[in-house]
């Protein structure tokens, strides 16, 4: 008889549940035998622009390079990072998608016998990265689908290490503003890092949502994760980086593979910084398009909770995942969030004026079905 190497695997990855994505435009159009140009896909939060062409040409120009490593240090990217955030580059850490970076912190401070905090309806990565490495998820109960700040001050105990904060959080959307931020870390102990996850801070508007950036001076204890897959509009190239001080970068770059960011993400991020009218544009796009959804959603009495990102989670008011089917059906790929304990909600990524118009033709469609 062979082994059984799933009971061999270490104790919190036999109680694993891989990351689920969003569907793949391509496997629906195999499984529909649909024309992929007729699926709109709003499952994953991805910039509906498209690339940019300042990005497209700089891709071009370092492909010659592609048989040499990339530049494991990411010297030119780092730079104009550090120019931009006020830091200096030794507080830089460059990471295959901002996942990455998430993965790093749970290598370099995560154990059996550690914990780290995290709310309810929290980014799925965040269990899943302490679970890898044997440690505790203290998932908190959520208040009105946001994080409970008090109380996950209140898991914080002896063997916790970090805690994981979303801001805005992904599903819900939902977010904290600056003074609840300040309270927070002004009583998380010094020795426990926070992971503050600004996925999405680029969509952010005045001080509705705090600069985590602006904190790192008071708390050393904090690490900002950013990231190049929203608003940026390079999810496929994977690049995301982190701000802390420079002795916890050091450290995440013992435990990092050395070659983590690809010479042509590294030349495209480099690019993408540079281009803030792409940037502007797809604010502009996803302001117009919040505002479509909610118009939209409210004329099919349907609610949702507010977001602060470049997504909405809609509360069908019954089980979701057949509706998530039905849509499929339609070629519209919105994102189940089941998973999340949300079964009654689909998290809609804001889409092109078009999209987000085939989308509400799609649910109104399979909602008057009953
Ligand atoms: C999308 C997202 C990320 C970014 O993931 P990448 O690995 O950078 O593509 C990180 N955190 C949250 C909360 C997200 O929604």
């Amino acid at each position: 008889m062979s082994c059984d190497f799933l009971a061999l695997a270490q104790p919190g990855v036999q109680k694993l549940s891989p990351y689920v994505p969003g569907k793949p435009v391509d496997e629906l159009a195999r499984e529909l035998n649909l024309d992929p140009a007729k699926i709109v896909k709003l499952a994953s939060n991805e910039n509906p622009l498209g690339p940019s062409a300042k990005v497209i040409e700089a891709i071009r120009g370092e492909l010659v390079e592609m048989t040499r490593y990339p530049d494991g240090n990411g010297f030119e990217l780092k730079s104009k990072l550090a120019e931009r955030c006020g830091v200096t580059t030794a507080q830089v850490t460059l990471g295959n998608g901002s996942n990455d970076i998430l993965d790093l912190v749970a290598r370099a401070y995560l154990a059996p016998g550690l914990n780290a905090v995290f709310s309810q309806y929290a980014f799925a990565v965040y269990p899943i990265s302490t679970q890898a490495v044997g440690a505790e998820g203290r998932a908190v109960p959520a208040k009105d689908w946001g994080h409970d700040l008090e109380a996950m001050l209140a898991a914080i105990d002896a063997n916790t290490r970090v805690v994981f904060v979303a801001n805005p959080n992904n599903p819900t959307g939902t977010w904290f503003g600056p003074d609840a931020l300040e309270r927070f870390l002004s009583r998380v102990p010094e020795n426990v890092l926070v992971v503050l996850d600004e996925a999405y801070i680029e969509y952010a508007e005045g001080d509705e949502l705090p600069d985590g950036l602006k904190y790192l001076a008071r708390y050393p204890n904090l690490l900002v994760s950013r990231t190049f897959s929203k608003a940026y509009g390079l999810a496929s190239l994977r690049v995301g980086y982190a701000i802390s001080s420079a002795q916890v970068a050091e450290v995440l770059n013992r435990v990092r593979q050395p070659f983590n960011v690809n010479s042509l993400a590294l030349a495209a991020a480099c690019a993408a910084l540079d281009d803030a009218e792409y940037l502007a544009e797809g604010k502009r796009v996803n302001d117009a398009g919040m505002q479509q959804l909610q118009d939209g959603l409210r004329a099919l009495d349907l609610n949702w909770i507010p977001s602060k990102g470049n997504f909405l989670a809609v509360d069908m008011q019954r089980e979701a995942a057949p509706i998530y089917q039905a849509l499929l059906a339609e070629g519209v790929i919105v994102r189940p969030v089941g998973g999340y304990g949300m079964p009654q909600h689909l998290r809609i990524s804001i889409g092109l004026p078009q999209e987000n118009a085939r989308f509400l033709e799609a649910l109104a469609k399979v909602l008057a079905r009953g």
